[in-house]
């Protein structure tokens, strides 16, 4: 096997998929073309032509031969999603319904992966200029957050790269903005499609691509602990967070099944590897609800763990009443922040942008489980 050949070997376009020029690495699309008998730098106009200008369509590839274009338009090696729908929150965050062009067997025939993203607006002074877009890595999720809507939905699969950095390049086209800040908190587990979450986070921050700085890009884990010493092993450049939503480890059990096989304990201890090891700070996400995690000794537990590492703490009310749970009043959650702020811990109030449109930390996919449609705003196949 020659070299070209064996790197290609371990690409997503050897798992039984056919390749896709938007799902591959620069290393991976020159192993591609060098396979193909053309130049090593094809592969550079091809990463530049879609991940740094946004192209979308093989015609536009003007640096390649007629002939060459035709060939991979009947290759079908430039796919991308459809935009189903979106929907606009009265704060102006924004949800955007995509589908895979991609059919996946099902339970009851073939199926195509419907996934989501949300545009976050910022609304904090020091936040003014932040634009957040919350991307899915998989459609659907094989774990059970009780809080999470996108965990009660049947598991489709785990998106391909292209899959994923395409929410980001259309929603991107569509609204004419340059975003500052990715991150994966969208519908799925990122650490379960490990390789393609860290090929597409690293394809954002290549500077042949959108050059998307390391840090403005945020991958976050329900506790999937060793993945979470892989990113460290291999000291990946992205901010790590991790949903923690509760400080007991009995009690973390039912709000999160993710505890059953990696405790609490464990969890811990790879984040404090992550502090000391990287010299980086670790976000806790905290889904803040009332008679659940928001007791006194919650509070005292949480401020015990959030002491021992540098971390700091988004707190999030809860936004679904799957359980018949509420969400935190005004002044409880003001309570829950003071008392940790006080007690000398970094922590912010989220809120809830884009709650209207079932776009908030949570909500993603729960329309489909009320069957009802939201209020269409566009439609269109970029
Ligand atoms: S919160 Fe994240 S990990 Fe948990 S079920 Fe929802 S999508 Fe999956």
């Amino acid at each position: 096997m020659s070299a070209p050949e064996k790197e290609m070997s371990s690409s997503a376009a050897h798992q039984g998929q056919a390749f896709a020029l938007n799902d591959a690495s620069l290393e991976e699309l020159e192993a591609f073309f060098l396979a193909r008998g053309e130049k090593s730098f094809r592969a550079k106009q091809a990463f530049r032509r879609i991940h740094h200008l946004g192209s979308r369509c093989l015609d536009d590839f003007t640096e390649f031969s007629l002939p060459l274009r035709e060939k991979l338009k009947q290759e079908n090696a430039l796919p991308g999603l459809f935009l189903k729908e979106s929907s606009v929150s009265r704060n102006g965050t924004e949800k955007y319904i995509f589908e895979s062009p991609e059919e996946v067997p099902g339970r009851d025939g073939l199926r195509k992966r419907v996934f989501e993203s949300v545009w976050i607006v910022s609304d904090g002074r020091d936040e003014r200029t932040r634009k957040t877009l919350c991307i899915s890595s998989q459609a659907g999720c094989t774990l059970n957050c009780s809080f999470c809507a996108t965990g009660t939905l049947p598991f489709i699969g785990n998106l391909r790269t292209y899959e994923i950095l395409d929410q980001i390049y259309q929603i991107v086209h569509l609204r004419q903005e340059r975003i500052t800040n990715v991150v994966f908190m969208g519908m799925g587990e990122p650490f379960h499609n490990y390789d393609n979450v860290i090929r597409a986070a690293r394809i954002l921050n290549h500077p042949e691509g959108l050059h998307l700085s390391a840090r403005h890009i945020t991958i976050s884990t329900a506790g999937v602990v060793p993945a979470i010493h892989r990113f460290i092993d291999e000291r990946q450049p992205f901010n790590l967070a991790i949903s923690l939503n509760h400080p007991d480890p009995e009690k973390r059990k039912p709000l999160m099944d993710v505890t059953e096989r990696h405790s609490l304990q464990e969890l811990l201890q790879a984040a404090r590897r992550y502090t000391t090891e990287l010299r980086r700070r670790i976000t806790f996400e905290y889904i803040m609800i009332p008679g659940q995690n928001m007791d006194p000794e919650d509070l005292d537990k949480l401020i015990r763990i959030a002491r021992k590492l540098r971390c700091k703490i988004n707190l999030i009310p809860l936004n679904t009443t799957l359980q018949g749970w509420r969400a935190p009043t005004a002044a409880e959650i003001m309570d829950f922040q003071n008392a940790l702020r006080n007690a000398g811990i970094l922590a912010f109030n989220r809120g809830s942008p884009g709650k209207d449109v079932d776009g908030a930390c949570g909500m993603l996919a729960l329309r489909s489980l009320s069957g009802t449609t939201p209020e269409k705003t566009k439609a269109s196949e970029i």
